[in-house]
């Protein structure tokens, strides 16, 4: 089934407010096996919208839109929808008994113009909103030569919007599903080599027209490969999955450092603390982001003795080797991480990550001419990866 989700307000296309509607929807329409084709964002504007409601009916089975339910004059859904279907707006003598129910409640009398709420296209379905006064509107259009299209229209606001959809609009679109197919992700996450670099590594695995697909995205130097499988549950997915999981963890190795939200702190953390050992860090090459993952991933410093920024901290590998020996003994610690920059005469900007271990020092000085908005992350990240290498003893 083909997707579309529409976005209404000015408030959108004016750039006032960000579209975060339309982003929470595609992913739960992508999870239902619908495939998300168009976002459409459409301003306030009676003609717009009756065009992106004719387009949307023309090239999509479901159409999913937000906004522009409320009472007043720059609401528009009701009448766009009821124009792009070729039908007359009807008064729903039980939708206005509720929304007058409503206002009673709060000991308020209706506003004349919260009528236009009661009104719907002509065969439409009003869908319940117990977060608000304005109802949803779901329709079926006929298409000459093609099955119906699905319309559902919601309130803008998310609180109203979210349980509409899970109450009401995904158990529909479950049902116009020939057979329900589920779809389920997972995420491997690499480090150590470019992007590009990566896709070379497995050119069969990333094709367009796999199954199961495997997405490649890359977010400051950290490279996420996303598996997505459809099936007829939960288990099939899984299923699928799996084979294409081996492969990429053979064809990749130690470059797959984890899985999900795991990000290369947890994973350190979780080698030290099951070797039993503890660690001692000096940074000065990450703008103190290196110091401050591990005391989000280690409030308690159970693993982690001590972690300082020291800005000072000389270049170059000779002084990164003997700070990291020197905070070894001076902390107690089973292994310092010292991250310092590395040699200012040299080609390329690079930063030293030195660990000091017992009976040695491991000593790397590596290339680090990044962007700028990414490099503090990605020295951070170098320091952490090569202390996970030594851990592995993937050296
Ligand atoms: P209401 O009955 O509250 O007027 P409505 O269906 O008319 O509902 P809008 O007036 O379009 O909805 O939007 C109401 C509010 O919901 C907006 O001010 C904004 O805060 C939020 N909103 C609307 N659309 C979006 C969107 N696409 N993403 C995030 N927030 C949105
Ligand atoms: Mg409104």
């Amino acid at each position: 089934m083909r997707g579309e989700i529409i976005a209404i307000g000015d408030e959108l296309t004016t750039g006032q407010r960000l579209d975060t509607n339309t982003q929470w929807l595609a992913s739960r329409l992508t999870d239902a096996g619908v495939h998300v084709l168009y976002h459409t964002t459409v301003a306030d504007d009676l003609r717009a919208n009756v065009d992106a409601f004719s387009a949307a009916i023309s090239r999509a089975d479901v159409v999913v839109t937000t906004g522009g339910l409320g009472p007043t004059a720059d609401d528009l859904t009701r009448e766009s929808m009821a124009a792009a279907a070729g039908v007359p707006l009807e008064l729903d003598e039980v939708s206005l008994a509720k929304i007058q129910e409503m206002f009673a409640s709060r000991g308020r009398e209706m506003p004349e113009r919260n009528r236009l709420q009661a009104m719907f296209p002509a065969g439409a379905r009003p869908i319940g909103n117990e977060h608000g006064t304005a109802p949803g509107v779901a329709m079926s259009v006929d298409r000459p030569g093609q099955g119906p299209c699905s319309l559902f229209a919601l309130p803008g606001v998310p609180a109203e919007m979210k349980p509409m959809w899970t109450d009401s609009v995904l158990p529909a679109i479950q049902t116009l599903q020939p057979a329900p197919r589920t779809i389920r992700h997972r995420r491997l996450k690499c480090f150590g080599v470019g992007e590009s670099h990566l896709e070379q590594m497995m050119p069969e695995l990333i094709a367009r027209q796999r199954e199961p697909l495997v997405g490649i995205t890359v977010h400051k130097a950290t490279i996420t490969l996303r598996i997505t499988a459809s099936g007829a549950d939960e288990a099939a997915c899984r299923a699928a999955i799996a084979p294409t999981e081996d492969e990429i963890r053979q064809t990749l190795g130690a470059l797959v450092f984890g899985e999900e939200d795991e990000e290369l702190q947890h994973v350190v953390l979780r080698a030290l603390a099951s070797l039993g050992q503890t660690l001692a860090v000096w940074d000065a090459a990450s703008d103190g982001l290196l110091v401050h993952w591990l005391a989000q991933a280690d409030p308690n410093g159970e693993v982690v003795l001590s972690s300082e920024v020291t800005p000072r901290l000389q270049r170059g590998e000779r002084a990164a080797s003997s700070a990291a020996e020197r905070l070894r003994a001076d902390r107690g610690a089973d292994l310092a991480l010292v991250l310092a920059r590395g040699e200012i005469d040299l080609p390329v900007e690079s930063v030293v990550v030195a660990i000091a271990y017992e009976g040695g020092v491991r000593l790397r000085q590596i290339p680090n001419a990044v962007h700028p908005d990414i490099n503090a992350d990605r020295s951070a990240k170098l320091a952490l990866n090569e202390l996970r290498k030594r851990l592995m003893g993937a050296e």
